[in-house]
């Protein structure tokens, strides 16, 4: 008699069956998306900086001025050139030459920043109502920055909707013209007619 293919037999019992075939993969985590994963970071890097305050603070005593100095702390690590009102450049968008002013953070990036703690603080329990990045002083601070860099700059922020608004209003323009020709036309034949 053959024993070999006996389902007793003790080898057999020590291999897991092999896994059924399925088209559909197990769901695996969906990696972070971008601004996911940029928000953790500064969620990571504000708890950081304010672990390294002398007396460390917690996030129940944090308000919004540590919040100012975290943004004013951040400007050592930034790569716009802000120029100061004595400095020849100022208010150019494209300087020739070098000059000396601060590098600063620029306004859209701590706009950006600003946004995604806010949503980590809520996302890690604080109440909207205490929430220091939606505090009235955060929006006024970030309001005076993008204003001294627009003008340090000569680059006016505008929103990328304006830009359509302006096409709208040259194809309105352009209609206009078209119009007004016709309407000339129109006169000229009126005029061209036997009275
Ligand atoms: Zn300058």
């Amino acid at each position: 008699m053959d024993m070999s293919n006996n389902s007793c037999e003790p080898s057999a019992s020590t291999h897991p069956p092999p896994p059924p075939q399925v088209a559909v993969a197990a769901p695996a985590p969906a990696p972070l998306s971008r601004y996911e994963s940029q928000k953790r970071r500064d969620w990571n890097t504000f708890g950081q900086y304010l672990k390294n305050q002398r007396p460390p603070v917690s996030l129940s005593q944090c308000n919004c001025n540590h919040v100012l100095e975290f943004l004013r702390y951040l400007d050592q690590f930034g790569k716009t050139k802000v120029h100061l009102h004595g400095c020849v450049f100022f208010g150019q968008p494209d300087p020739p030459a070098p000059c000396t002013c601060p590098l600063k953070q620029a306004w859209g990036s701590l706009d950006a920043l600003i946004g995604r703690l806010r949503a980590a603080y809520e996302e890690h329990g604080g109440s909207p109502e205490t929430n220091p990045f939606g505090n009235g002083a955060i929006r006024v601070y970030l309001r005076e920055v993008k204003e001294c860099q627009a003008k340090a700059r000569g680059i006016p922020y505008k929103k990328k909707k304006k830009k359509r608004k302006i096409n709208n209003q040259l194809k309105g323009h352009d209609e206009l013209i078209k119009n007004n020709q016709h309407q000339h036309q129109h006169q000229q034949q009126q005029q061209q007619q036997p009275a």
